[in-house]
């Protein structure tokens, strides 16, 4: 016989305020997410017994569906790391449900990757393969609708020049 039978825990839906770093981390998240994918739900936390008696719960950031992928969030996480712990976590759900990059560079194309500008937790791209196309922070977490604006090349090359 297996000495340890495999657990089904249930998952329960965080309710608000049980976890206040994450829910302020999710909230400027999902600005991200509304910005870019506006089609899709804002996500939310999900939680699983922890497997041992006494763990902490396994908090993941989930769709309203309960669909999630990637590890829980780190529960000794500080209030600086939460947005990019929670930003992370983020983008492995919605890549693995979508089967698309996300978030993405609308210069380049390419998904990017969680990364610190200023102190600022901010979303990296790798850049273009051309020289003079260097890797670039393209905004800081949570500030993705403003890099989605409608272009203006014009303008924006007249003050290069
Ligand atoms: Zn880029």
């Amino acid at each position: 016989m297996h000495p340890h039978p495999v657990r089904q825990p249930e998952p329960r839906f965080v309710a608000e305020g049980e976890f206040p770093l994450w829910d302020e981390a999710l909230a400027v998240v999902n600005r991200d997410l509304a910005a870019t994918l506006p089609e899709q739900r804002p996500l939310c936390l999900i939680a699983y017994p922890g497997w041992e008696e006494g763990e902490d719960e396994h908090v993941h950031v989930a769709f309203e569906s309960g669909y999630f992928h990637g590890n829980a969030l780190p529960p000794e996480a500080t209030a600086a790391g939460a947005l990019p712990a929670v930003a992370e976590a983020a983008q492995e759900t919605v890549v693995e449900f979508l089967w698309q990059a996300w978030p993405v560079c609308t210069l380049h194309g390419l998904g990017m990757h969680v990364s610190e500008d200023a102190g600022r937790p901010s979303w990296w791209c790798a850049g273009g393969s051309r020289p003079g196309d260097p890797a670039h922070v393209r905004t800081a977490i949570g500030e993705l609708t403003t890099a989605h604006r409608p272009h203006r090349p014009n303008r924006k090359r007249r003050k290069k020049r």
